[in-house]
């Protein structure tokens, strides 16, 4: 067994033992591998594994792989895009997790040939470090959002914050949640919102807990390669 499958087999029994502390299915959580620290060969690896959803976060990175990797795999866009970058991503991706901005939506609207899933991030504990809109923001920004027809807001996103302190990653899946559940009820046709992207290597049980349907996991799947090969 490779390293990858290794982690691989301890994360989803993570993720049961979380779906069954939360009563809930497996099924209902997708694994998204963050391969924005490793090789094409590695992100090969992760491929024949069976998981079909990969995260990039940089543009050179996405385009790296992409020319590399032909298989039937869905990407995600999870990191900071910036306007001028749009053009350059929007059609190679399924999902983009990083909308936060109406400049953003302009341009989407703009450059996307087709209607694309995004989640809307949101920067619940309001770290400065930290990319997304506020509680109070998110709202009023996902209304403004009806008049792009190339953007489905199928969710929200979030970062936890830097704390080993579990109650306060806890306490921000949750605001998300609470979040999700009330623009969902609004019955937005442009904004489901269905899904919460949320949980990283440290904190994806949490997550799951809290109502995670995509995790972002990087390292605990993939390592770091750069580290190993110093
Ligand atoms: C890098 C990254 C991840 C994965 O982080 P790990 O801690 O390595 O699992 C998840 N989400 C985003 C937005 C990232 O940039």
């Amino acid at each position: 067994m490779t390293n990858v499958q290794q982690n691989l087999q301890q994360i989803k029994q993570h993720i049961q033992g979380a779906c069954n502390r939360s009563e809930r299915k497996v099924e209902d959580v997708t694994i998204i591998a963050v391969t924005k620290e490793v090789s094409v060969d590695r992100t090969k690896e992760v491929i024949a594994t069976g998981i079909t959803h990969l995260g990039e976060n940089r543009p050179d990175g996405l385009k790296n792989k992409l020319d590399a990797i032909s298989d039937n795999v869905k990407w995600h866009y999870i990191g900071t895009l910036q306007t001028r970058k749009v053009k350059n991503v929007i059609n190679e991706v399924d999902y983009l997790h990083s909308l936060d901005r109406i400049s953003l939506a302009e341009e989407i609207e703009k450059r996307a040939t087709s209607t694309k899933d995004c989640f809307v991030q949101v920067n619940i504990s309001e770290e400065e470090s930290k990319h997304g809109l506020s509680i109070e923001e998110a709202e009023s920004f996902i209304s403004q959002l009806e008049n792009y027809s190339r953007i489905r807001v199928i969710g929200l996103m979030t970062m936890a914050p830097n704390t080993d302190d579990h109650t306060v990653i806890r306490n921000v899946f949750r605001q998300l949640k609470a979040l999700q559940e009330k623009i969902a009820a609004k019955g937005l046709i442009h904004a489901p919102c269905q899904e919460l992207s949320m949980g990283m290597s440290g904190d994806y049980e949490i997550a799951i807990e809290e109502g995670a349907t995509f995790v972002r996991i990087g390292t605990a799947l993939v390592g770091k390669e750069r580290e190993e090969i110093k």
